[in-house]
């Protein structure tokens, strides 16, 4: 057993310099006895340059970095994402009905000594119209008054509601990699061509055209879809997750706003369309637009006409930048010496945005357990373990988005529908949520990346059903429950007359 002294990232995309920022920031680079920490990126192959959205949690990770707030929103063209709104997944477009529903960040109310509000909203205590997000919470009022999540008052990451944000990817590596470097991370430029492994089946060194051979105690692969090191050399299996989640291509675009002052939404719109969804992200200065989309169901031309049709004439002259997705994840994260964390380890298409979420568990998973004395293999079984098991119920996660669907017009949604897509484990939920809504005791909270609200807010977003009426006796707090609604629409009205614009609020960070 060999102290870990070096460790060697492979790739300098967000995967790359997250971990690389974490690792020097929990582990020290400087000191006696502390661990040389090296990204390798090649000049060849650039980063992917989509990954737009986030989740709350990315507070945590800038602030565990020790990036300030304002540097981020300025260098990143970071705005404030307040959830998302979900557009025609219930039912299509020309159907009568609601069809639009939010996934909000922040947490159902529950004021001390108040009633858990979801049995109330399922019992008709909000009134028959309101949706669970709008009657739980007042983040819903807030972003479609396109206010933003917090004062200027406030202080770094924290806010009136629960946030995330929408960044350019290309500047947030960028700064990722400033920053890394400014903590002592050492940056070399070259091409991994080869792979060599020692008797053990470990990697024993990578092999560059620019710099020849390189050795490390702990390699981390962050080579993208490529997984040179993990994948390629070491053989982990792919566990792909294609029947279950069907988009395989995204065609996606930059889309310049109408004029610099206009109003930038607090919130990713995911609008479903034939044979798939659009994500539409408010930057700074433009959006970022694209199809994700199941080649199984439709054809590259249809879908860019479907792409061209909801962007309208703000695209005439763009061309979309074509991807093809591979879904799914490796079964094992961490082999011997070597650590796969992003893209190289799995990838659950972008909706709900887990991708950069997957790499901030990772990130954080290999910090605090590092074994610095080499004892990996302990470390290496809980990490797949951890790792695995959140993948899992991300899938489970956005699965639900589909297969809860009212829609029958495209095969795409009638075959989002079928049984045989949705897991054992996502099914026997749904079928204990019919008599009564998820409870935070159906999560075993360290191992999700959603939250129990979150699952709420899309179940019931999605019109699931959960018939409380043979327990109505267990809930005797009906008045208190229709106060606290009505409370909650108050201060509302409050909270947006209180926050600033979205535009205003970014503006001013920006200036700071
Ligand atoms: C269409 C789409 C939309 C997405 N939207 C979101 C979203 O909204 N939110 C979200 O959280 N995630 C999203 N993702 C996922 C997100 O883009 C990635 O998780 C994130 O960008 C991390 O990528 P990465 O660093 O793993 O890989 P990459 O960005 O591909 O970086 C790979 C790095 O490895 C280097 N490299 C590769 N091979 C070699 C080699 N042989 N030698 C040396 N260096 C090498 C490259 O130079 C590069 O630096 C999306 C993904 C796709 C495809």
């Amino acid at each position: 057993m060999t102290a870990i002294k070096n460790v060697l990232i492979v790739g300098g995309g967000t995967a790359g310099w997250l971990t690389a920022g974490f690792l020097a920031r929990t582990l020290g680079t400087g000191g006696h006895g502390s661990v040389v920490i090296t990204v390798v990126e090649s000049s060849d192959i650039g980063i992917i340059g989509v990954g737009e959205g986030t989740f709350p949690s990315i507070r945590g990770t800038l602030s565990t970095l020790g990036i300030d707030e304002a540097t981020f929103v300025r260098e990143c063209s970071a705005t404030f994402k307040q959830g998302i709104q979900f557009v025609d997944w219930v039912r299509p477009p020309d159907a009568p009905g609601k069809s639009e529903y939010f996934h909000p960040f922040s947490q159902p109310s529950q004021r001390p000594g108040g009633p858990e509000l979801l049995p109330y909203w399922l019992l008709g205590m909000a009134g028959k119209d309101a949706a669970f997000a709008e009657a739980a919470t007042m983040q819903k009022r807030v972003a479609d008054a396109r206010h933003g999540p917090k004062r200027l008052t406030d202080g770094d990451y924290l806010g009136a509601m629960n946030y995330a944000y929408h960044f350019d990817a290309g500047k947030f590596a960028s700064l990722l990699a400033r920053h890394a470097k400014s903590l002592g991370v050492q940056h070399r430029i070259a091409t991994v061509e080869r792979v060599t492994l020692d008797a053990s089946g470990a990697i024993a060194a990578v092999v560059t055209a620019e710099l020849g051979t390189l050795h490390a105690d702990l390699y981390v692969d962050c080579t993208g879809f490529r997984a040179e090191l993990i994948g390629k050399a070491l053989g982990s299996p792919f566990h792909s997750i294609k029947d279950s989640l069907f988009v395989d291509r995204a065609l996606a675009m930059q889309v310049p706003y109408p004029t610099a002052d206009a109003p930038i939404a607090s919130y990713t719109i995911s609008t479903a369309h034939e044979a798939g969804w659009t994500w539409d992200i408010g930057l700074q200065e433009r959006r970022g637009v694209g199809y994700v989309y199941s080649s199984q169901h439709t054809d590259d031309t249809r879908a860019e006409e479907v792409l061209r049709a909801y962007i309208g004439q703000a695209c005439a002259d763009l061309t979309p930048r074509a991807l093809k997705l591979d879904l799914g994840y490796r079964e094992v994260h961490w082999i011997k010496n070597c650590v796969a964390v992003g893209l190289s380890g799995g990838f659950i298409e972008p909706l709900e945005a887990s991708g950069i979420g997957l790499i901030e568990t990772a990130a954080y998973l290999l910090s605090f357990l590092f074994p610095a004395d080499g004892n990996t293999e302990p470390v290496a079984r809980h990490f797949n373990h951890f790792m695995r098991q959140r993948y899992e119920r991300v899938v489970d996660f956005v699965k639900m988005h589909y297969c809860l669907t009212q829609r029958t017009d495209h095969a795409f949604w009638r075959d989002n529908t079928n049984a045989s897509s949705i897991s054992d484990t996502l099914r026997e939920q749904l079928s204990m949520w019919r008599c009564r809504p998820p409870h935070r005791l159906d999560f075993v909270t360290d191992l999700e990346m959603y939250p129990p609200s979150s699952w709420q807010y899309v179940l019931y977003g999605m019109e699931f059903k959960t018939d409380l009426s043979h327990a109505r006796g267990a809930y005797p707090r009906m008045d208190d429950a229709r106060k606290e609604f009505a409370m909650i629409q108050a201060m509302g009205q409050r909270a947006v007359a209180d926050l600033p614009t979205h535009r205003a609020l970014v503006e001013k960070m920006r200036a700071r």
